[in-house]
């Protein structure tokens, strides 16, 4: 069985990573999609999102990184992936998610969204949050993997530059 673990991804932390793992050990084959949302104004552009995921994950003929434009729906027809794979993190979280299955079950009665319950240690943790602390200069090598703590150094020692 095939998995879609969609999201914004800017960027990957260790939360997300943590749910890629669980699920590996679920599910055969799992397509981490980058959604373009032209809503959120992201970090990082799409194709940064990508290739700092490729770098967080480890090798496997099980992972599929990707990016895609529309709805996650389309392309789980397209792939003929059946399972929406979200993480949980708090009943905030909930609602939200809630919406967005019962959306995705209208478009397309075949797929199913399938939960893993954020792992404690990382259920307090969100990119948003991430991206503020290292914009300050703060450390958050526990929050994200390597790659990403260095994209984000980058990022922001640009910022400083130009302004
Ligand atoms: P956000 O909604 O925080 O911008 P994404 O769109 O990148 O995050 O999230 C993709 C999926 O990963 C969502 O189902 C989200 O709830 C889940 N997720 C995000 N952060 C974590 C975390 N720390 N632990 C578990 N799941 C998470």
């Amino acid at each position: 069985m095939r998995a879609i673990y969609p999201g914004a991804f800017d960027p990957i932390t260790h939360g997300h990573i943590d749910i890629i793992m669980r699920a590996m050990d679920i599910f055969d084959e799992i397509h981490v999609v980058v959604a373009n949302n032209t809503v959120k104004n992201g970090l990082f552009s799409w194709g940064e999102r990508v290739e700092l995921i490729k770098k967080s994950l480890p090798a496997s003929d099980k992972l599929v990184v990707t990016n895609h434009q529309g709805l996650i729906v389309d392309y789980a027809q397209r792939n003929d992936i059946n399972v929406v794979l979200r993480g949980l993190r708090a009943v905030t979280d909930f609602e939200y998610e809630l919406q967005i299955a019962h959306y995705n079950k209208a478009l397309n009665k075949k797929v199913e969204t399938f939960f893993l319950m954020a792992n404690v240690e990382y259920s307090f943790l969100n990119s948003a949050t991430v991206k503020e602390i290292a914009k300050f200069g703060g450390d958050v090598s526990k929050f994200v993997p390597k790659p990403v703590e260095e994209a984000l150094t980058i990022k922001f020692k640009c910022d400083k530059e130009i302004f």
